[in-house]
């Protein structure tokens, strides 16, 4: 482990399941909120500790949004960016929302790329999410004004083991090698790492913060109402709440002459939602 690592890292309880950062030693703690259940307890974790630590006000809350399809959808849940807003403000906290400077929405970088994502390309969240992220923490990290050292930023996700493999060998807390720099350590922390679904609902419940509606209606997972890497009962709930939505993927489909996934066109995630 590196020193800029073990700067962060809290002695607090060495039989404690995952390590976390000593937020009292960073300078901006950033909490990336997508609407989703995952980043909402992830929201609620680093507030309690941030209390603990009696930091709460170096916390600020990130939304980026994915933007409005050529057609006008919102490509991530219509109401995420509002709710993303008050699950802010229930802590009392800064809210800010930022998307790409250079894309209008997730939807016009596929057309232009000319092919959907997928699970070994994700340009989706490479460019969408990673790069707007990192333009946030330039920003946040020019505002901090820490000159005699690196400014010490932690951001925090809502990634949980159980959603990949990948995401099951990380650990809690890491160094952003590519995000640090001479100015910046960042520190990349994910408290609810090892939590399974059920501690995370029970934690929503006990918390009383609002979460999305589309959890209502079927949905096991949040981000963009029709993600490439959803499953096909996401995929196909998603179809049946916004047939619009589906249906501009689909033209895309005809347009790229590329399928949504390949063994899954949005052809037949749209077929699959009206048998359903
Ligand atoms: S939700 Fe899915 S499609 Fe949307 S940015 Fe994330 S990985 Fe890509």
């Amino acid at each position: 482990m590196s020193a800029a690592q073990l700067e962060l890292l809290t002695a607090r309880d060495t039989c404690a399941p995952d390590p976390a950062p000593d937020l009292a030693e960073a300078d901006r703690i950033i909490v990336s909120v997508s609407g989703g259940k995952d980043s909402q307890v992830a929201l609620d974790e680093t507030v309690r500790q941030a209390d603990d630590a009696g930091v709460r006000d170096r916390i600020v809350v990130l939304h980026i949004d994915l933007g409005r399809t050529p057609r006008g959808h919102t490509v991530e849940w219509p109401g995420t960016v509002e709710l993303a807003r008050r699950q802010a403000a229930h802590y009392g906290l800064p809210f800010e929302v930022r998307r790409s400077l250079k894309w209008p929405s997730l939807v016009h970088r596929i057309r232009a790329r000319g092919r959907f994502p997928n699970f070994l390309n994700r340009f989706c969240t490479a460019e969408m999410k990673r790069g707007v992220s990192g333009r946030f923490i330039t920003e946040q990290v020019a505002a901090l004004r820490v000159t005699d050292r690196p400014a010490r930023v932690v951001l925090v996700m809502g990634m949980r083991a159980a959603e990949s493999r990948a995401r099951a060998r990380k650990t809690a807390v890491e160094v952003d090698r590519r995000a640090s720099s001479g100015r910046r350590t960042v520190t990349l922390w994910y408290p609810v790492l090892r939590w399974s679904t059920a501690e995370v609902w029970q934690r929503i419940h006990d918390s009383g913060v609002p979460y999305h509606w589309a959890y209502d209606q079927g949905m096991s997972r949040l981000s963009c109402s029709l993600c490439v890497l959803g499953s096909i009962p996401d995929l196909t709930c998603a179809a049946r709440l916004r047939p619009e939505l589906a249906r501009e993927y689909a033209d895309l489909e005809i347009e790229m002459g590329q399928p949504f996934r390949r063994e899954l066109p949005m052809a037949e995630i749209i077929r699959r939602a009206g048998a359903a």
